[in-house]
């Protein structure tokens, strides 16, 4: 019985190239070009819809690059695309994007097992499908979606709060506590602001530049997720008196100490790599906003694993809605893949791709197939939309280090104390650890031959 893929974007091209190179009949259903999305602009498969870069490739010292390297060696038909038509851009992987898109119809035309068809789905397929509509999901679907998902589960507004790697964190300024000392007092890291320090950081909010609107945003704020310059511009207090209140919180070192107002971050991840800046959703200009953010004491060197913005996205909350291997828990014959799914970006939406087309492959054809380590960029990407992530706050991410589990403690000589690596060791660390466990789990037996990644003409 061929597998539904509905959505021709990155990782809906990517699922059904997994599936037909498994032998698996798939048919392929894109809308493009009957109906349009208020971003595409053309009826190619596979369209980049803004920039034309895969973002950074050195495979040991940046994540993507290691989710690129990860793909590469998974037999990616997006990552040979890209290798295929890739124009001069640093240390990026950056495209022809005609070509790219080119490369990916071609070998999907060609290959036996792929059908495609032209389409606008308005209402969940039987299974096995993927639904891998992205972030401009037509909304006939959407609202199927959300129907068997409920209310609380597709997102259709991205209001996006800055989230912070730890261990940037200065805890010689900032401390854990919970407001009023609920919970178990490590709920919560707080950056305390004197009144100066407060009135420096709304004069620099006020003053910086928020990204320009496209015309596809037309979506309005919702007060309970006002951008913080929003709130600023409203009151010079009003953030004294919302996101920023000190209430029921004080400095255990300086317990006299009256602060004005506390920047409150919340744990992000599973592991407690991660922490979001609690009600700071953003539209302020990225190099802007870090220089804003690093006003608030204790973050003054802090590194971000994603910024702040907001825009108009369809996303599930797949820590709630999800199984592990990305099925729909009320329907198992349904799976999710891409942006859809919760993560963030071209790259990390082909890669959910690529483990979604793999795993409805296995199924069909009744093999057993094991989940990526944690330890991988692939496995960590897919940990995160389908439990590493807290569903209370869940929102899209991009791969970054801080998914990963933390690497042991090494003893640099005999007699030294063990110490965790940090900064370039610690990404060197982790990046080979995701490559000597990746090869484990790709030399598994399965359908997946290693020799049929298409040529570029
Ligand atoms: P898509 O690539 O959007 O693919 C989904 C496909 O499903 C589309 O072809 C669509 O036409 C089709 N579809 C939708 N509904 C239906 C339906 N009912 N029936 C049939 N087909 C349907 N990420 C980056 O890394 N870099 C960027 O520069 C970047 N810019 C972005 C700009 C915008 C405006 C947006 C919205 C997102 C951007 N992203 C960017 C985020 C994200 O990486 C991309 O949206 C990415 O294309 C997501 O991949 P996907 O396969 O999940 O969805």
């Amino acid at each position: 019985m061929p597998v539904t893929v509905v959505g021709g974007g990155l990782a809906g091209c990517e699922a059904a190239w997994q599936l037909a190179r498994a032998g698996v009949p798939v048919t392929l259903i894109e809308m493009r070009p009957h109906r349009a999305t208020p971003a595409h602009r053309t009826g190619d498969l596979a369209e980049l819809v803004c920039s034309n870069s895969l973002r950074g490739d050195d495979p040991l010292f940046n994540a993507v690059g290691l989710l690129h390297e990860e793909m590469r060696r998974a037999g990616s038909l997006i990552l040979t695309a890209a290798e295929a038509t890739k124009v001069p851009a640093g240390g990026a992987l950056a495209v022809d994007r005609a070509g790219f898109s080119q490369v990916i119809a071609q070998a999907l035309e060609a290959h036996p097992a792929v059908r495609i068809e032209r389409a606008e789905v308005t209402e969940l397929p039987p299974g096995p499908a993927i639904i891998a509509t992205g972030p401009l999901t037509a909304d006939p679907l959407a609202q199927a979606i959300q129907a068997v998902t409920g209310a609380e589960s597709l997102a259709f507004f991205d209001a996006i709060a800055p989230i912070v790697h730890r261990d940037s964190i200065d805890f010689e300024k900032a401390w854990f506590q919970s407001r009023y000392d609920k919970g178990d007092g490590r709920d919560y890291i707080n950056c305390g602001l004197s009144r100066e320090q407060y009135d420096a950081f709304v004069d620099a909010l006020l003053e910086a530049a928020v990204t320009p609107t496209r015309e596809w945003e037309g979506t309005p704020y919702f007060d309970g997720c006002l951008p913080i310059e929003v709130m600023a511009a409203r009151g010079r207090e009003t953030l004294a008196f919302g996101p920023m209140k000190p209430v029921g919180l004080r400095d255990p070192r300086a317990p006299e100490q009256r602060l004005h107002a506390v920047v409150q971050l919340r744990q992000d991840n599973t592991l407690g790599t991660l922490y979001n800046i609690v009600g700071f959703q953003t539209r302020l200009r990225h190099a802007e906003q870090v220089a804003v953010l690093r006003l608030i004491p204790g973050l003054e060197h802090a590194e971000f694993a994603r910024l702040g913005g907001m825009h108009r996205n369809t996303f599930l909350n797949g820590p709630l809605v999800l199984d592990g291997r990305l099925r729909l828990k009320t329907r198992p014959d349904l799976r999710f893949a891409g942006q859809i799914t919760g993560c963030e970006g071209y790259v990390e939406s082909a890669a959910i791709g690529l483990l979604a087309g793999r795993f409805a492959a296995a199924e069909a054809l009744g093999l057993d197939l094991a989940l990526p380590p944690a330890t991988t960029a692939l496995g960590a990407l897919l940990g995160h939309v389908t439990g590493g992530a807290d569903a209370e706050t869940f929102q899209p991410m991009n791969i970054n280090f801080g998914l990963f589990p933390p690497l042991d403690p090494v003893i640099a000589r005999p007699g030294a104390k063990p110490r965790v690596p940090k900064g370039r060791e610690r990404k060197l660390g982790v990046s080979r650890r995701a490559l000597t466990d990746l090869a484990g789990w790709l030399e598994a037996p399965g359908p997946w031959a290693e020799d049929d990644t298409p040529r570029a003409r």
